[in-house]
């Protein structure tokens, strides 16, 4: 950890991290790995992250397992985006800026083997269900994951296939073609299930409302918004 001190009532501390490895999952979305040190988090939870010396850093869930002795973010690539576009250009060996972790969107210790999940998240959206699923294997849960394109699935084998449901909005390779939207409504709610929403704002308030007209009480939502 490297401490700067830009004004003497003012010392702000700077987490610099090796990127160890960049896994191409399509052309456009990647997983970073990077040290972890002295990063505790739990799943859910996000880094806020950037290139060493950059002027720019954003906010990426933590994509990897508790367990890991590293930290992986999903990332993908947006259109001229500042930050995504520089991590994408990013090399093993390189040094990231990150700081935290930072966030509530995390399951309750006590409750995870007792209690039914369903997670609903679209694109990169899948990652912080990707970090709870594999730090606490055999939990109950089920993920819709809404994606333009069956290539979008990223590392669905890291998933039991019964419980993850690509939605997919574009061909007709999935069980379930359409948007998460389409089969949420139909979906048999139960008492205890707790629903964790996470992507882009115009989806989460539209789960949401599906969610309220079905009954489900906002005791049980939870929700991560991206942009
Ligand atoms: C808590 C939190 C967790 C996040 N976790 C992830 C994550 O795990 N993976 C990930 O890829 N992103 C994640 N994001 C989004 C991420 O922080 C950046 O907004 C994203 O990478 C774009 O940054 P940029 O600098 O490249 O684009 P910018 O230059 O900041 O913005 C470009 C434009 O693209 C829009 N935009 C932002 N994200 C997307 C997107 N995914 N698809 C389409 N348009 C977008 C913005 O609204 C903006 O108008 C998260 C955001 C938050 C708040």
């Amino acid at each position: 950890m490297e401490k700067t001190i830009n004004n003497p009532n003012t010392i702000k501390y700077i987490n610099q991290k090796k990127i160890r490895e960049i896994r191409f999952l399509t052309k456009s979305a990647f997983v970073l790995r990077f040290d972890r040190d002295n990063i505790q988090f739990v799943a859910g939870q996000h880094v806020i992250v950037g290139p060493k010396g950059a002027l720019n850093q954003r906010e990426y869930s933590i994509y990897s397992s508790e367990k890991n002795d590293y930290i992986e973010i999903l990332v993908k690539e947006v259109i001229n985006g500042n930050v995504s576009l520089q991590l994408r250009n990013c090399k093993p060996g390189d040094l990231l800026e990150v700081n935290g972790p930072f966030g509530s969107f995390r399951l309750e210790q006590k409750e995870i083997y007792f209690r039914k999940y369903f997670f609903i998240g679209t694109g990169t959206g899948i990652s912080p269900f990707h970090s709870f699923v594999t730090s606490y294997p055999g939990f109950d849960y089920t993920i819709f994951h809404g994606i333009r394109d069956i290539n979008d699935a990223y590392e669905k084998h890291d998933y039991d296939p019964k419980r993850y449901l690509p939605c997919v909005s574009r061909g007709n390779k999935s069980k379930y073609n359409g948007r998460v939207t389409d089969f949420l409504p139909d979906y048999p709610d139960e008492p205890d299930m707790l629903y964790y929403i996470c992507g882009n704002s115009n989806m989460l308030y539209d789960v949401c409302k599906i969610l309220r007209n079905k009954g489900v009480q906002s005791e049980r939502i939870f929700t991560e918004v991206y942009f």
